[in-house]
């Protein structure tokens, strides 16, 4: 990466600068100080020698920007490049670029496209660019034409503001909440978020903890303000992040959070200690105090305050980079809690504090870091949610970790009891919880924390049972042999129990031993209705999470992959390596069912910029899905070739959407042979022959089954879009939901056409419809003849069970008596009947 040098007489002011550099862009960022003449170059001016010092090691990497405050800094600067070892370059202008452009606004702009990983001209250009908002913001003509770089952006242009409801589980917690800073900071607009029910805001969406602190809960409407040069792209890909439930998975690890004193689990024990369950299981063993385990840091005598604030920077930067490599499984809950956690370290609200606190000398980088985290801590331990309150936990997770680095000590690698013993903590980090052996951790009680904390989601995906907010744990901690057991989904605890209460904790634990193996066997099982007829369970993936979560909960397969994921997180059009290697990610969570990859379905509603198209008074029936891949041929050739890259090992089929006549499934077709010759010619290796299908979504499509399933390989019925354009109900429109119902008789009479045609000549039909995820549209779906259903990954084992109760011979009757019916309340209210029956 291109660094930056900054050459100023004064070092206050250089090492000021920096600072305001490093919250643009990570701790990580390579600038260098060469400022100030004298003992400890604490005195004004600038010194040549000194200079070509710190500029000497950057003629071994990419090179630096030099920039310089004025008069002999600049002379100083010129005869420093004289001054250089040139054994390692012959000549230091390669690697080293002497900039005139003005300090602070060049050192934020180019460290910025440095950070990007711009080129050393790249980050030149920007930082001659530097003055061009400023001057543009005071009205001044003659604005440099050179694009400016990526600082926030704050123009005289109209914002646009939309609003959102927020659909995830918990709300903007702090996942989703870093998907959003992430993508803010991906462009130059100013994005300012208002929570419009909490009336909290606005504040700056590139801020962690200032979006945190909007409190941003399930069924929030969030108001977005965007404003800059790149407001419409900014705007678009916020509003498809806030659809995609900011890359929260469809799934979120529901915490068992029965309370003790449930009156089905409760068993009498004279030591018992409530809490509540935050992972399920049972754990019988000794105690043993994590503290014990794991010492918190020493303190250690002030320093200068230039030495402190060093020692902070390192220590931020070593705990990132050991984030960064922790987190280096895709898509798993580990990593991206640990990605979350990374953004605290570079939060400008937590570290402006921190930063003049030690500036000022009054304390130590440790204190300071300590009492302003802890200060962060308590004002989300505050919060109304109980969710966001949890997110304390991070906080003081990430602070223990830094005060470790800044006192040079190591972290928490294993913790792994001799012998296997249940660790007794007052609250479980997710850092300590991570670091838990399964093996030897039997189970863990905390005297705080919640069940929906980072640390109790890794704790359920690693097994380990665990009770938070058992107040009676220290006192527990007293009895050092005690024995102790805990039941992980009531939040039990006895102390010592009797000989009795023992036998009957064990029988309960095998009990739940053997209730979760068959849960767990019959999760993989295929379904088979009651009259053996197959139902086919594949699942809906959109991202690299929904992936592993499919493959975990037991789908036979991805029925629908959407590719949109590829498209609309970038600015640009991917190339065909990019493509490749994102849609890679995806497949590599799965298992070995086939996978449905659909191309793009982009455009109008989903539009991409870099592929623009027409204004629409109806998107729904304008130029999307194959539509626009049609009108792009190169777009439409380079997503082909990546899907089959990238499905090289994997038994992909492609399926195009929005097909309406039949020759646009030959073209389609002819498409995908082409992208396969090309590669073929190009010696890269992929995936052939694949199946060629197609969405059954228009009812064009639904009407001339018959003669697509001669065409197609197979189907896959969208009733997303099938219904609304059935009923002729806007998809998404509010007003509407009573009358978009995939159940209505219309829609049902559709699907039973489509199986008919397609299974006279053996093609293969799935749904892929939201519809799936339904148990009682999926009934009404099977009795109509749908036998493959691809939902949502986390309704796999549901659905599965479902088919499981049905009968091919009951279904019939009941969907003979649904499609008579006028609408589809009536139809609901009959299967309900119905099922209720079952
Ligand atoms: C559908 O229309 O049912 C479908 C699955 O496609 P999408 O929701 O992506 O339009
Ligand atoms: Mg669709």
């Amino acid at each position: 990466m291109v660094g930056i040098v900054l050459v100023s007489h004064s070092k206050k002011l250089a090492i000021a600068l920096r600072e305001l550099v490093l919250q643009m862009v990570g701790p990580e960022f390579p600038i260098a100080v060469a400022a100030g003449v004298g003992e400890n170059f604490d005195e004004l001016g600038t010194d040549a020698v000194h200079i070509s010092e710190v500029l000497q090691p950057f003629l071994n990497g990419d090179g630096a920007v030099v920039l310089m405050d004025l008069g002999s800094a600049v002379l100083s600067a010129q005869t420093s490049l004289e001054l250089l070892d040139t054994s390692v370059v012959a000549d230091p202008l390669t690697k080293l670029r002497l900039c005139p452009a003005p300090l602070v606004e060049a050192a934020v702009s180019a460290a910025v496209q440095a950070s990007v990983g711009g080129s050393l001209d790249d980050v030149v250009r920007e930082a001659k660019a530097a003055l061009a908002p400023k001057q543009s913001q005071l009205g001044i003509e003659d604005v440099p034409s050179v694009p400016v770089a990526r600082v926030p952006e704050v123009t005289d242009s109209k914002p646009i503001e939309f609003d959102v409801v927020i659909e995830n589980p918990h709300g903007l917690h702090a996942r989703p909440a870093a998907t959003l800073v992430q993508c803010a900071n991906r462009f130059q607009s100013d994005v300012q978020v208002t929570n419009l029910t909490s009336h909290r805001g606005p504040s700056s969406a590139r801020s962690l903890t200032s979006v945190s602190l909007l409190q941003a809960r399930n069924g929030d409407s969030m108001r977005f303000t965007v404003r800059g040069s790149d407001s419409r792209d900014a705007s678009e890909q916020l509003k498809q992040l806030a659809i995609d439930r900011f890359g929260e998975a469809a799934e979120t690890d529901a915490a068992p959070s029965r309370k003790a004193n449930d009156p089905v689990s409760m068993l009498a024990g004279e030591d018992e200690s409530s809490g509540v369950g935050a992972s399920e299981g049972i754990a019988i063993g000794r105690v043993l105090e994590l503290s014990a385990v794991l010492p918190l840091p020493m303190d250690r005598k002030q320093d200068e305050p230039s030495e402190e604030l060093k020692r902070l920077d390192d220590a931020l930067a070593s705990v990132a980079s050991d984030l960064h490599r922790e987190s280096s499984s895709p898509a798993d809950a580990a990593s991206e809690i640990l990605a979350a956690q990374a953004l605290i370290l570079s939060d400008p609200v937590l570290l402006d504090e921190v930063r003049s606190k030690v500036s000022a000398g009054k304390v130590s980088a440790a204190m300071a870091w300590r009492e302003q985290s802890a200060s962060l801590a308590a004002a989300y331990s505050e919060m109304e949610d109980e969710y966001m309150r949890a997110r304390a936990a991070d906080i003081r997770d990430i602070s223990v970790r830094v005060q470790r680095a800044i006192a040079g000590e190591s972290q928490v690698s294993r913790i792994h009891p001799d012998p296997p013993a249940i660790l007794l903590t007052s609250e479980l980090l997710p850092s300590e919880a991570s670091a838990c052996d399964p093996e030897r951790v039997l189970g863990v009680i905390a005297s705080a924390g919640s069940a929906t904390s980072h640390a109790a989601i890794l704790m359920r995906t690693l097994g380990i049972p665990m009770v938070v907010g058992a107040k009676g744990v220290s006192s527990l901690a007293l009895g050092i042999d005690a024995l102790v057991a805990l039941d992980g989904s009531s939040g039990q605890v006895w102390v010592n129990p009797a000989e009795a209460d023992l036998v009957s904790i064990r029988q309960r634990k095998q009990a739940l031993i053997d209730k979760r193996e068959l849960l767990e066997r019959d999760k993989h099982e295929p379904a088979f209705t009651r009259d053996q007829v197959r139902i086919e369970i594949l699942a809906n993936v959109g991202n690299a999470a929904d992936a592993v979560q499919a493959n975990k909960n037991g789908a036979e397969g991805v029925g629908l992959l959407r590719t949109e994921f590829v498209y609309l997180a970038n600015k640009q059009m991917p190339t065909e390596d990019q493509q490749t290697a994102s849609l890679a990610a995806v497949l590599t969570g799965l298992g070995p069912g086939p996978v449905v990859i659909r191309t793009p379905d982009v455009g109008a509603d989903k539009p991409l910029s870099y592929l623009p198209t027409a204004a629409e008074h109806n998107p729904f029936l304008g130029v999307r899905g194959l539509r626009l891949s049609f009108r792009h041929p190169e777009f439409f050739l380079s997503n082909l070739k990546a899907i089959l890259r990238a499905g090289i090992a994997h038994d992909v089929w492609i399926m195009f959407p929005m097909v309406t006549s039949p020759e646009e499934m030959q073209k389609a077709r002819s498409f995908a042979e082409e992208a396969h010759a090309i590669l073929e010619h190009e010696h890269v290796a992929h995936r052939w022959p694949v199946k060629l299908g197609m969405m059954v979504e228009v009812p064009a499509a639904a009407m001339l089954a018959e003669r697509f399933a001669k065409l197609a390989d197979f189907f896959s019925i969208g009733t997303n879009d099938l219904t609304q354009y059935v009923l002729a109900t806007e998809r998404g429109n509010a007003d509407l939901d009573s009358l978009q119902d995939t159940v209505h008789p219309a829609v049902l009479r559709t699907i039973q056409h489509i199986c008919e045609e397609a299974d006279a000549v053996g093609c293969h039909v799935s749904v892929c419809g939201d519809a799936a995820s339904d148990p009682v549209a999926a009934t009404l779906m099977i009795g109509v003849g749908v036998r493959s259903l691809s939902v949502r990954p986390n309704q796999v084992a549901a659905i599965k069970a479902q088919a499981r109760k049905l009968s091919i011979v009951e279904l019939s009757q009941l969907t003979k008596e649904a499609m008579n019916l006028d609408n589809s309340a009536e139809v609901r209210k009959l299967a309900a009947g119905f099922m209720r029956k079952e």
